[in-house]
């Protein structure tokens, strides 16, 4: 008996081996577990940031009736964002292109369904995060992946220009990106801007909309050694920026972010009134009012990047000390590393074994590697370093 939707049920098998590495594992059984170091998801390992109790605290005391009536938006958040917006891009954003959404997911689903019809294609990078594939593939519109090279990951404008057809209705790119860490350089926004312009003109040519660019920039403040953001929405006029508050403040749970349109998007009115649509027949897509009126605040606070930074640098060091193979992130929570056996699940359950905890990379096509997230707390380092050690000379010694 089919019990559950086919297409929810099609797409639950394909993200079977993550699905249940989460729930049902050695992972799953022994989460919580404090002799575990778990280096899995980009969680906190420790207490919250003050500010944003405080912040949580404060706009929860109820000044008038409304206080937690529907709130379809928050204007005086929504201004702070578009300034927040206009000084890191010189854009002039506009508040009412800022639709406040419950993080990247839930801004990239109300994005998603307010622009693609049945059969319309969006292209996609690989390796991607989790459920790019099967977020735009339950909508009913067809997934196109584009695979980047090892070793650096770059955005590989060629790639996209080949997977483009008359169907392509948006190009989903994420910088920093999850899992490499890579930043894409204002060179491979260009030459992506170039390949998008031309696709756009065609498109015009059949009456078309243009092609609009879905940039995932939850990590983008997450930056090491100094670097600096460059968001796609510089390079190329049609762009929806997604932002999730979740990174920034190590706090997923507390559902959070935004979709801004660039002042440059075409038919910028009429998209507007369809994401809006589009929050509500999604199901309510809106964060608690709570958290929208938190934003002036949150925009203000900050986990200490410079701490996951040094956390990096002593991964790298040690593990690549030990003869591993490690991806240096320039961003992002997230560190690759090439797996010592050709098998990543079976390594990834041999470091179970030494209570250390990380992802393997077939669930981000990355087969052959694992992902350790940066979030786990120094003590958890120090508890994992000689399981890591152990490891690598269990699997040498084959
Ligand atoms: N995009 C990327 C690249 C991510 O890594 C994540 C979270 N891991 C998300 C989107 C979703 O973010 P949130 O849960 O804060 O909405």
């Amino acid at each position: 008996m089919q019990l559950a939707a086919r297409r929810i049920t099609a797409l639950q098998e394909r993200l079977r081996p993550l699905m249940d590495f989460l729930g049902h594992s050695e992972y799953a059984r022994r989460s919580g577990d404090p002799d575990v170091a778990d280096f899995v998801l980009g969680n906190p390992q420790e207490m919250p940031l003050q500010g944003l109790v405080d912040a949580v605290q404060h706009h929860a005391v109820p000044q008038n009736k409304n206080w937690f009536a529907y709130a379809f938006h928050n204007h005086a958040s929504a201004e702070v964002v578009a300034r927040s917006l206009g000084a890191s891009t010189g854009l002039p954003f506009e508040a009412d292109d800022v639709l406040f959404a419950p993080g990247t997911f839930g801004g990239l689903a109300t994005a998603l369904r307010g622009l693609v019809d049945p059969g319309d294609e969006v292209i996609f990078i690989s390796p991607p995060w989790f459920f790019y594939e099967s977020m735009i593939e339950v909508l009913g519109a067809t997934p196109v992946r584009v695979k980047l090279q090892a070793p650096r990951f770059r955005l590989d404008a060629n790639a996209i220009r080949a997977a483009i057809t008359p169907r392509t209705r948006a190009v989903l790119v994420n910088s920093p990106q999850n899992p490499t860490g890579h930043v894409y350089t204002r060179e491979e926004l260009n030459a992506l801007a170039d390949v998008l312009n031309a696709a756009s003109s065609e498109a015009a040519a059949r009456q078309k909309p243009p092609v609009v660019l879905i940039s995932d920039e939850s990590y983008n403040r997450v930056l090491f050694d100094g670097r600096t953001f460059v968001s796609p929405a510089v390079a190329y006029p049609h762009t929806f920026v997604l932002y999730t508050y979740g990174k920034q403040l190590l706090a997923p749970g507390e559902r959070i972010g935004y979709i801004a349109m660039s002042p440059r998007i075409e038919g910028r009115a009429e998209l507007r009134e369809s994401l809006r649509f589009s929050q509500i027949v999604g199901g309510w897509q809106i964060p608690n009012n709570t958290l929208m009126r938190a934003i002036p605040d949150l925009e203000a606070i900050s986990i200490d990047v410079g701490a996951i930074q040094r956390r990096r640098d002593r991964l790298h060091a040690e593990l690549t000390r030990m003869g591993y193979e490690v991806m240096c992130p320039e961003a992002t929570f997230y560190m690759m590393v090439r797996s010592p056996m050709a098998d990543e699940w079976a390594f990834v359950d041999r470091l179970a074994q030494h209570n250390v905890f990380v992802g393997p990379g077939a669930i981000f096509e990355m087969p052959g590697h694992f992902r350790i997230s940066m979030t786990a707390s120094d003590e958890m380092v120090t508890r994992a370093l000689p399981g890591f050690k152990a490891a690598i000379a269990s699997a040498r010694a084959r």
